[in-house]
């Protein structure tokens, strides 16, 4: 019997279960499919503090710091490269929006910098086209690579005595008195200490049952990735409308995509053929990031896909371990920000499940801040 159960192999749940395995217990982790199947190898790998809610800023700036740790203390490299996030102004009205939002992040401490025209957005990335007016410029935000990052943390999960099982879901959670005391699988019930929720979107299913409402949306996010190109783009870009977001990834290939839009499918029947792009979501796309990135153009097309956004009422994570069951730990909803916060997502489960202190205010991600007649927050994705 393990000590702890981790449901969800995304960066959440395996940064948790290698966070916890040095704490001298059994860790078992449970993934429906197969490690990264969904939001964390879909995504664009952005590791970003610019532009983050007040209350997530602490948490991803730590993160942050840590990233530039991970290589070393995973045992590999995660494609981690600290070069900035430029968010762009195409207009007058952008550019008056970056300005506030520059101002406003400033004030909470962070380094962050606003371009005022294309000489100096350029000096800091030349390929950057003509119709860009202003920018932000955070230089220690940076991205990552999805596919290397789940790779090095399975490898250290392993390595430090995790069990990690795919094709294995968690049908349900099983209760006893109150209190959370493990979970049924196809091939019957495992029984644990503590059972951390870590499954993205279809983590609100798992706990329903439990009368714990995690209101998500799921939002379809399209991306595109370029055959390889020569160097030319070392940050991320995003836009002051969140319509669009890229980079270029160590091997060459660019990484771009659209904003959020809606997807009317249930979370738990998604397949690749229901998310893909349709020919209009990629002219869109092409549209949008080409006159950003003119060199973009001449690229060839490798792959595209979509993607979903585990979208909360506020637009932040729920990272708690409610009173009202004793044994449950809940990391997700992260709305688009959960791979840049993955080193500190699981630390702070991690913290969670064995009832010890973080040095993070988690009371803007405890699961009883929702009221069933909240309004929606508007996401914005930008790398
Ligand atoms: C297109 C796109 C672009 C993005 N860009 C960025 C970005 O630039 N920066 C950023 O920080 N974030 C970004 N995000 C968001 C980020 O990728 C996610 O927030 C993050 O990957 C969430 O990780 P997770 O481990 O919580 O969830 P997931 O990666 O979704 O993992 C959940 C896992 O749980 C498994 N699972 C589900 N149900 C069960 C079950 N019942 N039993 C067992 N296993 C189960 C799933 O198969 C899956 O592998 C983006 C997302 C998308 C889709």
């Amino acid at each position: 019997m393990p000590d702890i159960i981790v449901i969800g192999g995304g960066i959440t749940g395996l940064a948790t279960a290698c966070s916890l395995a040095d704490a001298g217990l059994s860790i078992s982790l449970l993934e429906a499919r197969q490690l990264g199947a969904m939001a964390s190898t879909w995504t664009l790998g952005g590791v970003r503090q610019s532009g983050r809610d007040p209350a997530e800023l602490p948490l991803a700036r730590a993160a942050v710091a840590q990233w530039a740790e991970w290589p070393q203390i995973l045992g590999a490299e995660t494609g981690y490269r600290r070069r900035g996030n430029l968010r762009l102004a195409r207009n007058a009205g952008e550019a008056e929006t970056i300005r506030a939002m520059v101002q406003a992040q400033r004030a909470l401490g962070l380094e962050l910098e606003f371009l005022g025209n294309l000489k100096d957005i350029r000096s800091i990335a030349p390929a950057i086209g003509d119709g860009v007016v202003a920018a932000s410029y955070c230089p220690d935000d940076g991205h990552a690579d999805p596919d290397l990052t789940i790779a090095a943390l399975a490898g250290c999960a392993r390595r430090r005595g995790v069990i990690l099982q795919e094709r294995m879901p968690a049908l349900r959670l099983l209760v006893q008195a109150g209190r959370v005391i493990g979970v049924e699988t196809p091939v019957g019930r495992v029984h644990a200490d503590r059972v951390i929720v870590a499954c993205g979107l279809q983590s609100a299913a798992l706990l329903e049952p439990l009368g714990l409402g995690l209101p998500m949306v799921a939002k379809r996010v399209c991306v595109m990735q370029t055959t390889p190109q020569t160097p030319a783009f070392e940050q991320v870009f995003g836009v002051a409308n969140a319509d669009c977001a890229g980079r270029q990834e160590i091997d060459g290939r660019f990484r771009v995509t659209t904003g959020i839009g809606d997807w009317p499918g249930d979370p738990a029947r998604w397949s690749e053929a229901a998310l893909r792009p349709s020919f209009a979501d990629t002219a869109g796309l092409i549209a949008r990031t080409v006159p950003i990135l003119p060199l973009l153009a001449a690229a060839g097309l490798e792959r595209v896909w979509g993607g979903l956004i585990d979208l909360t009422p506020d637009a932040l994570p729920v990272l708690d371990a409610p009173d009202a069951c004793p044994g449950l730990v809940i990391g997700a909803g992260f709305s688009g920000h959960g791979f840049g916060l993955g080193p500190v997502s699981g630390q702070i489960l991690r913290a969670l499940a064995l009832g010890e202190a973080t040095p993070f205010a988690l009371a803007p991600f405890r699961l009883d801040r929702f009221d069933p007649a909240a309004a929606q927050a508007p996401l914005t994705l930008h790398g």
